[in-house]
């Protein structure tokens, strides 16, 4: 997949990101992306079939025709309100891994969005600028690293 300038800086800001578990994501993001991979990580963990993790745990995505959705969100049934984390965590779907700067609304944009609801994206962001000149014309051991970290936390399929 051909990338972006800034899709260099975005997942370079992603490794660095320091979530703060303040679970305010989890609490108000909807809907929830599902892919097959995720299909297939929840029905391991919870030991069931396919078949019934998307019946339990998706219904469809109310704006992607191919996509599913979590059932529950806004809050997320997974999410701990006294512990403040995710019960899931092992398991937990793509979206919420690659969130804040590899969601995949961010991937494509020319720069990158800070959530205001995400009190450790801006601080995040900050901790990368002096690092921009490179990210944005990266080597090729630059490149080759952040490639490869990006395709491990994108496997979708
Ligand atoms: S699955 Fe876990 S990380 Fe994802 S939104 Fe739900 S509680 Fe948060
Ligand atoms: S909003 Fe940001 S800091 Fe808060 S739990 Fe989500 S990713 Fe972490």
């Amino acid at each position: 997949m051909p990338l972006d300038p800034y899709d260099y800086v975005r997942i370079q800001a992603q490794l660095d990101f320091q979530c703060q578990r303040c679970g305010i994501c989890c609490q108000v993001a909807d809907p929830i992306d599902i892919y097959p991979k995720d299909i297939r990580r929840l029905a391991s963990y919870f030991n069931i079939s396919l078949e019934e993790t998307i019946a339990e745990y998706t219904v469809p995505h109310p704006t992607e025709p191919d996509l599913l959705a979590f059932k529950k969100s806004a809050p997320c049934r997974f999410y701990d309100q006294t512990q403040k984390g995710c019960k899931i965590y092992q398991a937990r779907p793509m979206v919420c891994r690659c969130s804040p700067f590899l969601s995949p609304g961010q991937i494509g944009l020319l720069g990158i969005e800070v959530y205001e609801d995400c009190p450790a994206s801006e601080e995040s962001i900050k901790r990368i600028e002096k690092d921009l000149d490179l990210l944005l014309n990266p080597d090729a051991k630059t490149r080759k690293r952040l490639e490869k970290a990006l395709s491990k936390m994108m496997q979708i399929e």
